[in-house]
């Protein structure tokens, strides 16, 4: 038995029902499962590890519910810095097709590093590039050797140029081994217990990268096995043209013809969206992962989150991969989403007669619409859990994981603005994790990686995306 104790945080964000914060607190758990979140004066008074937290606010893990953790080798690439999404993307697969294990590896690693260090303690990769002897297995063992809470996807491009898709035709695979492997890896990895740290997702990449058959039989085998469905969706406006000239329907209903709306499916991106697309997806139960940074890097517009939230539908956030993020921040993009939602609001016309602000008011035009820091924070926590399908995680209460992070609130970067701890922590620049405890194991102690020596890893990793990019 393994008890951990943290006390003495100044503010313990809990996100549980009542989401109450907490002042002078603190959690205890066994195991890598809290049994106790509240009161300094109420937790036992020792256990293996204690953690002092004075000075700090505590938070839950954020959940990362998309990304590519590969690119942490074409970050800032060359000839990919300016284009949007299709030109960027014929930039960049065949430097992605030439990742090696290795290379795979040590991509990982530094990408889980990075969002463990900014909060983040449960990671979806979207990893769709299998080519070079790459493979997902490589993926989880590096996650499983940092300790981070995992999601991996076995995605798939089967859709090459010759066969009108966007890839080039050596970058894509046969379908009859994407199914094979998938298989394989979910009867290997998936746990789909309570508290585990390793979950399969299958997650062919895109509209304009797969094709129908392997779209229909993926669907099949996830619901077989009673795995997660992810994809890219409603990207970009290029997306929504190839799916209307190709398959005379809109992204959202040639999915629905597929049977790819549902509880057990989430789509990256999903920005241009009418709100008859809105009601489907709370209707099915499908989610969104936001991706603020990559849609503002890309040029691909803004997703109506607000909208979805207002409707009901799922939304968590993602960090997207590195080569259209360039950083694996996810306190970054928990800012991002909200000013970008503020930002969509001074950009689109209301609807019904047009609102000005009058002098005499002291509230936003469109309040509603406004996005709080408690709604990022929100999104960041328990809309990422409720995305990837889990009830435990996302928030700081006995029963649930022992996911969280601190954040040292007497800092340059927080001064002036404590009198709403809270709230600093999403209006100011985002500031490195002091801690981060994930499944009770610290893996960030005084704002350093401590399951792993990361020095080699980053010299690893440097050389290997030198040579990547050398071709
Ligand atoms: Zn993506």
């Amino acid at each position: 038995m393994a008890t951990l104790l943290a006390r003495n945080a100044s503010v313990l964000v809990t996100m549980d029902g009542g989401r109450r914060e907490l002042k002078n607190a603190g959690l205890y758990a066994v195991d890598g499962v809290l049994k106790q979140v509240g009161p300094n004066e109420e937790l036992p008074a020792t256990a293996d590890t204690v953690i002092d937290l004075t000075g700090q606010i505590c938070l839950p893990g954020f959940v990362n519910t998309h990304h590519h953790l590969n690119q942490t080798l074409t970050r800032n690439f060359p000839g990919a810095q300016d284009n949007n999404l299709f030109p960027w993307l014929k930039a960049l697969y065949r430097v992605w097709a030439r990742t090696t294990p290795e290379a795979s590896r040590a991509s990982t690693l530094v990408g889980l590093a990075e969002l463990a260090l900014s909060g983040c303690t449960t990671v979806f990769d979207h990893s769709y590039v299998f080519k070079n002897g790459n493979n997902v297995d490589c993926q989880i063992e590096a996650a499983r050797d940092i300790g981070v809470r995992f999601h991996a996807s076995r995605g798939s491009m089967s859709l090459g140029q010759s066969k009108g898709g966007l890839p080039p035709d050596d970058c894509v695979e046969e379908e009859p081994f994407i199914l094979k492997d998938s298989q394989r890896v979910i009867e290997k990895y998936h746990d789909a217990g309570i508290g585990s740290m390793t979950q399969i997702v299958l997650a062919p990449c895109s509209p304009f990268s797969v094709t129908t058959s392997l779209l229909t039989e993926t669907a099949k085998l996830a619901r077989h096995y009673k795995v997660k469905l992810h994809t890219h969706l409603c990207e970009t406006l290029d997306e929504e043209r190839y799916t209307l000239e190709r398959f005379q329907l809109r992204p959202v209903d040639w999915m629905e013809s597929l049977g790819w709306l549902g509880e057990d499916v989430w789509f990256a991106h999903a920005i241009h969206v009418d709100d008859d697309e809105i009601k489907k997806f709370a209707a099915t139960g499908c989610g969104a992962a936001h991706c603020p940074c990559s849609n503002m890097r890309l040029g691909s517009g803004i997703a109506p989150i607000k909208k979805y939230m207002a409707a009901g539908v799922k939304v968590g956030l993602g960090v997207d991969g590195s080569a259209s993020n360039d950083s694996s921040n996810i306190l970054m993009e928990a800012r991002q989403a909200m000013l970008l939602a503020r930002l969509r609001l001074g950009l689109l016309p209301p609807e019904g007669p047009r609102k000005y602000m009058h002098l005499s008011q002291s509230h936003p035009v469109r309040a509603k619409e406004w996005m709080t820091a408690r709604e990022a924070l929100e999104l960041a926590t328990l809309g990422g859990a409720s995305v990837l399908g889990r009830s435990d995680i996302g928030s700081l209460e006995p029963g649930k994981c022992a996911d969280f992070f601190t954040l040292d609130l007497n800092t340059i970067g927080y001064a002036g603005a404590l009198h709403d701890p809270v709230a600093a922590v999403l209006f100011c620049a985002p500031q490195p994790a002091r801690t981060t405890v994930i499944n009770g194991r610290v893996v960030v102690k005084d704002g350093e990686i401590v399951t792993m020596d990361m020095a080699p890893v980053v010299a690893t990793h440097n050389r290997l995306a030198a040579k990547l990019a050398e071709g």
